[in-house]
């Protein structure tokens, strides 16, 4: 299986619009950050976690040619903005695009594109399949999602599981039953935002408190802001067994 981080930056992205700091003009590409999302593909499957604002110009970047299905972890903007442009893939796949998501999920997302909704509609509009989601693990062509619920301030929100990578974005908790479904997993995403500490963001102290809890090989930090500091600085900092995620990475995993 091949993870490829579409983006790593938090709801602003970095450079954030109008910022000069140290972070925001650096020449590093590393510090350049679209919204959070990645790329999974196995030999006959790809999916897409989330699709923010930047959706277009990630697929471009990646040079993204088919997709099986959207997974969403959950409804916040920066997660769901750019779902209008997967009518490329409509047009090219002469199919609806299988969307998956928890209720309020696929509730959110009628609301912000209720014209794909509406009967007898005008043509050229995104064509989506909904297909609801709970906790439960659930299997998309073959490929088996587990979902991890995780806590984003009051917000849950799902994380998810490919064999034994397990990706989580936008949380402040995870409950000790979802600990137990991150048992034995060998890479792990975890989402760290700043220094200071959020409402309903891990700060990366606690992301580091939690990789260490998890304990999985590999520990990769996403959802970036520019208050974090450069990719280069931070990186010093960090125990050898957790990496900062940039925009373009690519991971192979089991
Ligand atoms: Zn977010
Ligand atoms: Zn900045
Ligand atoms: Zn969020």
């Amino acid at each position: 299986m091949k993870i490829t981080f579409l983006g790593s930056g938090t709801s602003q992205g970095v450079p954030v619009i109008g910022c000069t700091c140290e972070v925001c003009t650096s020449l590093d590409f590393r510090d350049k950050r679209l919204r959070s999302s990645i790329h999974v593909e196995t030999s006959h499957q790809s999916f897409v976690v989330d699709t923010g604002p930047d959706f277009r110009q990630q697929m471009l970047r990646e040079r993204v040619k088919r997709i099986d299905a959207l997974i969403f972890t959950h409804g916040h903007r920066d997660h769901t903005a750019g779902l209008d442009d997967v009518r490329a893939y409509n047009f090219m796949q002469k199919m609806d695009m299988p969307v998956y998501g928890s209720q309020p999920v696929l509730d959110q997302l009628k609301i912000e594109y209720a014209y794909a909704f509406i009967k007898d509609s005008y043509p050229g509009i995104p064509r989506l399949l909904l297909n609801l989601i709970d906790d439960e693990p659930f299997s998309v062509n073959g490929i088996k999602v587990l979902p991890l619920p995780v806590m984003h301030l009051k917000m849950p929100v799902h994380g998810f599981r490919f064999g034994n990578f397990s990706y989580i974005t936008d949380a402040n908790f995870i409950p000790e039953e979802t600990l137990d479904k991150l048992k034995g997993t060998e890479i792990l995403v975890l989402n760290a935002l700043q220094r200071e500490p959020h409402i309903s963001h891990f700060n990366l102290e606690e992301a580091l408190l939690m990789a260490d809890k998890i304990n999985p090989k590999l520990t990769y930090l996403t959802h970036i802001s520019h208050k974090l500091g450069t990719h280069a600085e931070v990186t010093k900092e960090l125990p050898s067994n957790v990496l900062l995620a940039y925009d373009g990475l690519q991971l192979e995993t089991r």
